[in-house]
């Protein structure tokens, strides 16, 4: 999506308490973390994406806020609150600041992985720079990446890469959880870089 466009959604942290019931009538209550379009942005902004600094201030997102936030909400789980807790992430975190401009793949990947992320998709800006790096993203961070309607056939590079899957199944105290990831097919029409092959089923 439009960076701009997003800026409210920078950061915005969506925290759903999901009751799922299961075959023998108890309740799992499984929190799920979720983040995304955090385009780059590490450091903590204001309202207008530009810096905060000043005391008193609202800051919005930033790497370790959001950190920090997670780290709380995950104890939660221990306190028994929860039964469990998933923490995901949609993607677009390429784009967006000089971090990115100056770093690209690399400084995304270093500080994603910081973030305890358990399982993520891919925003259409992470195709903004091509295939090997939106590739090497994908293969150095170690979290599992999940889009289960891409068409590789003409794009070796992803669709030889052991770390890009459809779904993946965590078990997360006891229960099996499956995520499925889904890239919207309007990727392709904002991909501006002319070495893709990638196709985006709608479903
Ligand atoms: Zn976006």
């Amino acid at each position: 999506m439009d960076v701009s466009l997003q800026l409210l959604w920078v950061f915005r942290t969506v925290v759903v308490s999901l009751l799922l019931q299961c075959t023998v009538g108890t309740h799992y209550r499984l929190l799920v973390l979720h983040t995304n379009d955090m385009h780059s942005r590490f450091d903590q902004i204001d309202e207008t994406g530009a810096k905060c600094v000043m005391a008193g201030q609202q800051c919005y997102g930033g790497f370790a806020r959001v950190k920090a936030a997670v780290d709380r909400e995950r104890r939660r789980a221990d306190t028994g609150a929860v039964d469990g807790t998933l923490f995901l992430n949609a993607g677009d975190t390429f784009q967006g600041t000089a971090f990115y401009t100056l770093l690209k793949w690399r400084a995304v990947e270093r500080m994603v992985r910081k973030l305890g992320i358990d399982v993520m998709c891919l925003g259409n800006h992470e195709f903004d720079d091509g295939v090997e790096d939106v590739a090497m993203y994908i293969r150095n961070i170690t979290i599992p990446v999940v889009a289960s309607n891409l068409d590789l056939t003409n794009e070796p590079l992803l669709a030889d890469e052991p770390n890009l899957m459809k779904s993946k199944v965590l078990t997360v105290n006891g229960r099996k959880i499956g995520i499925i990831g889904y890239l919207t097919p309007e990727t392709a029409v904002s991909i501006t870089h002319t070495h893709y092959s990638v196709l985006f089923w709608r479903v």
